[in-house]
């Protein structure tokens, strides 16, 4: 938009129709004082100023402009009537782009010159829209590279926390052979099992994510039953608790159409985490419902609960409740491969939490998608 500022309206009026004519959106202003209220709330890409003006004359509206800085590379023609007056103004006004028509105003030169400078501040728009792009790009890399490097020692730790176990296990088992204890030996041997499927499912999920990153998670899907799976999920995860009570609501006998192996992956991270962040607790509630062809598995907790503001981050990739995450193991990547999965089956996710209280984490899948009807 142009902005003229003249105090005459006669001369408003014919240089309106005029920029009006060549398609220019025109605003104006009858007095400086106007002028640089209106710079201040709109965004014009050339000012064309009349010098003679009672009150601020147009030296005086330009030299102000130029302290703004968010208006000082606004481009100016000025309009006098005496030609001497411009050594002055490219003296004044130094930063933006300036020029000068004397009055009476050609009309061709005035397009012309109106045509130039709305074509450099629409350039110079772009150059600096690039400018911030680039800007924020580097700052977006520049995080990512040191959520990474986080990534790599929280990962190296634990990698070396379950081997660690496991070389202890190994030894103890060692020493009750030798002592023919054969109880004992089978319970260390049971207690390596565990910390190995824990490496087992450590490396499995460092494998999904750089599958995620390169686009080549595959997903075999057929038909399955839910209530199965979902059988097998809680037993796998029985094995590793004693504490809690995993109690099933709803009905869950429905066919799915999916990758079986991957939707029970889901469904064990969020009985896995529902049962590491909320130790104190002794029950965990799955609810499985049917709905408009949908189905919708919720598994609630009665542990720590998630604040408000950090909801919505929950299933981005490496994210851990800062809080929280000195008092509990983790790498911040299952919640970001189950969203990866659910969102290959079409389904939707999230969360209900209280702190405190405990934390509620949903899916919704359709049970027969497209492909099978
Ligand atoms: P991890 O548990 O390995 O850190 P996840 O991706 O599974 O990674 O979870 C991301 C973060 O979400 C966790 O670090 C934790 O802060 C939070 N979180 C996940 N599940 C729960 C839950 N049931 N209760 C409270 N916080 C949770």
């Amino acid at each position: 938009m142009i902005l003229i500022v003249d105090d005459k309206s006669e001369n408003i009026f014919s240089l309106k129709k005029l920029l009006e004519y060549h398609n220019f959106s025109v605003d104006t202003a009858t007095s400086g004082e106007e002028a640089l209220k209106k710079i201040l709330k709109n965004v014009y890409a050339l000012i064309i100023l009349d010098v003679q003006m009672p009150g601020m004359d147009g030296f005086e509206v330009a030299e102000a402009i130029s302290g703004y800085s968010k208006a000082k590379d606004i481009p100016i023609i000025f309009l006098s009537a005496v030609n001497k007056e411009k050594q002055f103004i490219t003296k004044g006004y130094a930063s933006g782009g300036i020029d000068y028509i004397t009055k009476p105003v050609d009309p061709d030169i005035l397009i012309l010159k109106a045509k130039t400078f709305y074509r450099l501040y629409e350039q110079t728009q772009q150059l600096t829209n690039a400018k911030e792009k680039l800007k924020e790009e580097i700052e977006i890399r520049k995080a990512a590279e040191k959520k990474k490097d986080e990534f790599i020692s929280i990962a190296s730790h634990e990698l070396k926390t379950p081997l660690t176990s496991i070389k202890g296990y190994l030894q103890l088992s060692e020493r009750a052979l030798d002592n023919k204890n054969i109880e004992n030996t089978k319970k260390y041997i049971q207690r390596t099992q565990l910390q190995l499927e824990k490496l087992n499912n450590l490396v499995a999920d460092l494998l999904d994510i750089s599958k995620i990153e390169s686009g080549k998670m595959k997903f075999n899907k057929a038909i399955f039953n839910f209530q199965n799976l979902l059988n097998n999920a809680i037993d796998i995860v029985r094995q590793t608790t004693n504490g809690h009570k995993i109690t099933v609501n709803g009905s869950a006998n429905v066919e799915v159409y999916g990758d079986e192996v991957r939707i029970e992956q889901v469904i064990i991270n969020y009985l896995t985490n529902a049962l590491k962040y909320s130790p104190e607790a002794e029950e965990i509630i799955i609810e499985a419902d049917i709905k408009d062809d949908r189905l919708k598995v919720s598994v609630k907790d009665f542990g720590i609960g998630i604040p408000p503001e950090k909801q919505k981050n929950i299933f981005e990739k490496f994210y851990r409740v800062e809080e929280t995450s000195n008092r509990f193991q983790g790498l911040g990547i299952g919640l970001y491969i189950c969203a990866e999965i659910l969102k290959r089956h079409q389904g939707t996710y999230g969360v209900n939490s209280d702190p405190g209280s405990g934390s509620e984490f949903y899916f919704n899948i359709p049970i027969l998608n497209s492909n099978t009807k």
